[in-house]
């Protein structure tokens, strides 16, 4: 038989990190198992992986002589990050808050002279669309210079129906125009208007808004907070979107410890999100569902906050994943830097990070078997890091690693070789 015929082949690598885990997340014992083959070689034809390996076992299996080559000596080769919480969409920024912050004002002083969320919601409002797409191909095109190429995107700055639309909207047209792939989250209930009480504002999502984001989001999430949206109202969102098709994450236990956790499971989510106070039981109903923590370090370091227990999530057997939470108030989009912070102060080992912020989080966004490891027959998304291995991830801090960026076999990051000495 002949041997398939690979477009683009990356060979030499002095580690290739495939995360291989058969489409499923990595928990438990197995959070930082990622599969590591040194001299590693991937072979690509059009948009899929068709051999990974040592260079010696891919050549055996494909034919690569009319492959592009990427000589990956000394470099170390891993699956496509995939961000599984940001609010890409907003308009305006938060600089000013910085200073305020370390300063120790309280967030709700900020909000009191006309800062914080209100800011980025008028702001939000008073742009156009097309204003807000181009800021987000921005970010995008940022994001996957930093090795990011599958992003998930919530609404939640517009907390008014025809806003939280145009910022959905807003979010596929920048998709389409990016190589990026965006996942649509709907986030209504991500605070509540200055015009209304939590409790007519949360029947204006179920009742008005959700119906309108059933074509343009997958998910629906909600801000599950003390004062802010309750257990109660949480439920009834979530199920509000649940039975139109919008598949549930929650935004749980961040700030207080109110039994987030514990309705991600009742609900069947596919992951909750922050989980900094989520309790000893919040954690063992998870790990029965499967149900995936997304942990968000620059959450932490931006905001002043305290970090979540990484440790006993893995322990109880849930797996983890990592996502950056761009947002106004934390401005950061990259998953090098954010796994970085996790190594720190999250306390996981730089394989458990990595794993985080490939399969896992694919995993918290349904794309395990397509996205977030370099296994035959999936999605070839793949990065370069100008470093020999992916503990540098960790060490090397506050620089981009990434040399080149493959989505969907094509080429669309290629940095400069830089010099040596
Ligand atoms: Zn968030």
């Amino acid at each position: 038989m002949p041997k398939p015929n690979a477009t683009l082949l990356i060979q030499n690598a002095s580690e290739l990190v495939s995360v291989a885990s058969q489409g499923k997340a990595l928990s438990g014992k197995n959070a930082g198992n990622v599969g590591i083959i040194q001299d590693g070689a991937i072979a690509i034809a059009g948009e899929k992986i068709i051999a990974v390996g040592t260079k010696a076992q891919v050549l055996k299996q494909v034919d690569a002589t009319d492959a592009e080559i990427i000589d990956a000596s000394g470099k170390t080769v891993l699956p496509g990050f995939v961000d599984c919480h940001t609010h890409l969409i907003f308009a305006g920024s938060r600089e000013d808050e910085v200073e305020l912050k370390s300063k120790g004002v309280p967030y709700l002083d900020i909000l009191k002279a006309g800062g914080g969320i209100l800011k980025t919601v008028r702001q939000t409002r008073a742009a156009t669309q097309s204003q807000l797409v181009e800021n987000a191909k921005k970010t995008l095109r940022t994001m996957l210079e930093h090795g990011t190429t599958t992003v998930e995107a919530k609404s939640g700055y517009g907390l008014d129906t025809k806003t939280e639309m145009k910022i959905l909207d807003a979010a596929t047209a920048a998709a389409k125009q990016s190589s990026t792939e965006v996942v649509n989250t709907f986030l209504g209930a991500h605070a509540v208007p200055q015009e209304l009480t939590s409790e007519a504002y949360a029947k204006t999502v179920t009742d008005d808004m959700i119906p309108q984001a059933r074509t343009r989001a997958e998910y629906c999430d909600v801000f599950c907070e003390k004062d802010v949206f309750s257990i109660d109202q949480s439920r009834r969102i979530l199920l509000a979107g649940k039975k139109i098709g919008l598949k549930p994450r929650i935004h749980a236990d961040q700030l207080h410890g109110t039994g987030g956790a514990e309705l991600a499971a009742e609900l069947n989510a596919v992951c909750a999100d922050h989980l900094i106070h989520a309790s000893q039981n919040g954690m063992k109903k998870m790990a029965e569902r499967g149900t995936v923590a997304v942990l968000l370090p620059a959450t932490g370091l931006s905001s002043l906050l305290p970090y979540a227990d990484a440790r006993a999530f893995i322990e109880a057997g849930v797996p983890v994943a990592l996502g950056t939470d761009f947002n106004p108030n934390c401005w950061c989009e990259s998953m090098p830097f954010t796994i970085a912070l996790a190594c720190r102060y999250l306390k996981m080992t730089p394989s458990e990070a990595v794993a985080a912020a490939t399969i896992n989080a694919a995993a918290s966004l349904d794309r395990a078997d397509r996205v977030g490891s370099l296994e035959v027959g999936k999605q070839a998304d793949v990065v370069i890091l100008d470093a020999p291995n992916h503990k540098f991830l960790a060490y090397q801090f506050g620089v981009n690693h990434i040399q080149t960026v493959v989505k969907k076999g094509k080429i669309v990051v290629r940095q400069e070789q830089r010099e040596k000495g």
